[in-house]
């Protein structure tokens, strides 16, 4: 079974359904060893909004280069609201 990986994001998010800020980023998109990984090393990570409950996924809208991950920021990573 695939492990989840926790994401550290040093930037505020907020949730685009309600506002609240988000904590808590998760990923299915990294070794799945439960480490905590910086929000750059990985395509996508999501977040449940503590407030609405909705689940709100990050994904990098365009392809980055290995040696220009560390230049990411959030605003490179489109955010949406889905439903599981
Ligand atoms: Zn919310």
């Amino acid at each position: 079974m695939h492990e989840i990986d926790y994401v550290s994001l040093d930037a505020d998010a907020e949730c685009p359904v309600c506002g609240e800020k988000l904590a808590n980023f998760e990923t299915k998109s990294g070794p799945g060893a439960q480490v905590t990984l910086d929000f750059r090393e990985v395509d996508s990570f999501y977040s449940r909004c503590t407030k609405c409950k909705s689940i709100i996924e990050f994904s990098l809208k365009d392809p980055v280069k290995a040696g220009d991950r560390e230049k990411l920021t959030v605003d490179n990573y489109q955010k949406k609201s889905v439903i599981y």
